[in-house]
C-alpha cells in the first residue's frame, strides 16, 4: 500500500516534470493501480429532471412514463498521477451525433423533450491505458448487449429511445463485469388502492425481516431512520434501496423537531443525508418529525430547507402495545385507500405483524407503495407543508 503511494507520487512527479518541460508525458505501462477506480453517472429524465448517482455496474433505468435525455459522468478513486478522464458522447433524436464531453459536463439535452439514442464512453490518457470501460443502454425494454472503449450502445436512426444506462469500469483486459442483480419492474395501477407502510426509530437487527416480507410481495415501504443508528445496520439500509424501499430521515438523534433552530435541524437532516449517501448512494426527501411534534416554526424550517414532513393516518400503537396482534388488528380493521400506517421497526414484535400485514393487504389488492410514490400519484408534497394521508 505505501508502496505504491510512493511509486503514484514519483509517477506524478515524472509526469509533472515531462510536461514542464514540454515533452509530452511519457506512455508508463501500467502503474499498478490499487485504487478500485469507477464510474459515476447521472441521467436527465425527461419532464423530471436528473436521477441521483448511477453506481458503477448497476442498472439505472426511467420510470415507466419518461426516458433518457442527457447524461453526465464522472469517476471515483482515480489513481493520483494517472492522466485522462471520462468522455462521452451521445446521439440525441433529431440532432445526431454531438460532440464529445468529459469530466462530469453535462451532454444531450435538459430543455427539450427530445430522447437519445445511443451512447459511446470512453477513458482517455493514461487512464484508457490501464482500465475498460463497458457499457450498455435500455431500449425497448432490452438491455443491449455490453460494448467497450468507444463503441456505440444503441441502435440510432430508428426512432428507439435510451431507457437506462450500465456502464463499468474494469481494469484493462480483465473482461466484461458480471451482471449486476435486474432492479425489480415496478407497476403501480394509480386506478386501484395503495397504502404507504412507514417504519420509524430504525434501522434495527428487525429491519431485515420487514424489507424480505415487502420483497416476497412485491411491495415497497418508507422507513424513517434515526440517523445514529444507520452505520451500525448498512446491510439493511443497502438492501432497503435495492428492493425499492424509500429511506428517509427521523432525524440525526430522535430530536424534536420544535426545539430545533434552523441550524441545528438543518444540520441534523444534512448528517443523516451523508450516512444514508455513504452507505446507498442515494439522499432521503422527507422527514418525519420526531414523536409528530410540529409548530409553524419547525414548518417554516423544513420549508426553508426543502423538505415535506410526513404524520400518519393510522397509529398502530406498536412501540406500546408490543403486540404483534393488535398491530395486526389496526392495521387490517381499519385500513383505507391512501392510508399513512405508522410501526416502529426496532421491535421484533413489530416485524411479526409485518410479515402478517404485508402478504395480507398484498391479497386484498392494496399496492404497498413508498411514501414518496403515494404523493407522486394523489397531488404531490410541497416543502414545509405536512401529509397525514394521500386518499383519493
Ligand atoms: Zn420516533
Amino acid at each position: 500500500m505505501r508502496l505504491t503511494k510512493v511509486k503514484q507520487a514519483l509517477f506524478g512527479t515524472a509526469a509533472f516534470l515531462a510536461a514542464a518541460a514540454g515533452f509530452l508525458a511519457p506512455s508508463f505501462p501500467a502503474v499498478a493501480a490499487e485504487n478500485d477506480m469507477k464510474a459515476m453517472f447521472n441521467l436527465h429524465y425527461n419532464g423530471q429532471g436528473w436521477s441521483d448517482f448511477g453506481k458503477d455496474n448497476t442498472y439505472v433505468q426511467a420510470a415507466a412514463g419518461t426516458y433518457v435525455t442527457g447524461l453526465k459522468a464522472t469517476l471515483e478513486g482515480q489513481p493520483s498521477g494517472m492522466s485522462g478522464t471520462i468522455a462521452y458522447q451521445v446521439n440525441l433524436s433529431g440532432s445526431g451525433w454531438l460532440g464529445w464531453e468529459e469530466n462530469y459536463a453535462q451532454t444531450g439535452t435538459t430543455t427539450t423533450a427530445m430522447p437519445l439514442e445511443a451512447v459511446k464512453f470512453k477513458l482517455t490518457g493514461q487512464l484508457g491505458e490501464n482500465y475498460d470501460i463497458y457499457y450498455s443502454v435500455l431500449q425497448s425494454g432490452t438491455w443491449t448487449d455490453l460494448v467497450m472503449n468507444g463503441q456505440t450502445a444503441g441502435i440510432e436512426d430508428h426512432g428507439l429511445r435510451v431507457d437506462g444506462l450500465r456502464l463499468a469500469v474494469t481494469k484493462k483486459g480483465a473482461g466484461a463485469p458480471e451482471d449486476p442483480p435486474m432492479p425489480a419492474v415496478r407497476t403501480v395501477d394509480p386506478t386501484k388502492p395503495m397504502v404507504a407502510l412507514t417504519f420509524d426509530d430504525g434501522p434495527s437487527a428487525s429491519t431485515a425481516r420487514i424489507i424480505n416480507s415487502l420483497e416476497a410481495n412485491g411491495g415497497r415501504a418508507t422507513f424513517f431512520m434515526v440517523g445514529n443508528r444507520i452505520e451500525k445496520y448498512p446491510s439493511a439500509v443497502k438492501r432497503m434501496v435495492e428492493t425499492g424501499s424509500e429511506p428517509a430521515s427521523h432525524t440525526w438523534a430522535h430530536t424534536t423537531l420544535t426545539k430545533m433552530s434552523y441550524g441545528d435541524m438543518s444540520a441534523s437532516l444534512d448528517q443523516v443525508d451523508n450516512a444514508v449517501m455513504s452507505i446507498a448512494g442515494v439522499k432521503t426527501k422527507l422527514v418525519r418529525p420526531p414523536g409528530g411534534t410540529l409548530n409553524d416554526g419547525a414548518k417554516a424550517n423544513l420549508a426553508k430547507k426543502g423538505v415535506p414532513s410526513i404524520l400518519w393516518s393510522i397509529d398502530t400503537l406498536d412501540w406500546k402495545t408490543k403486540n404483534p396482534q393488535s398491530t395486526i388488528d389496526a392495521v387490517l380493521n381499519n385500513v383505507k385507500d391512501g392510508d399513512i400506517i405508522l410501526m416502529h421497526d426496532l421491535y421484533s414484535q413489530t416485524a411479526d405483524a409485518a410479515e402478517v400485514i404485508i402478504p395480507e393487504l398484498t391479497k386484498r389488492g392494496y399496492q404497498l407503495v413508498t411514501v414518496s410514490e403515494l404523493a407522486s400519484y394523489r397531488g404531490g408534497m410541497q416543502a414545509g407543508q405536512s401529509y397525514s394521508n394521500f386518499r383519493p
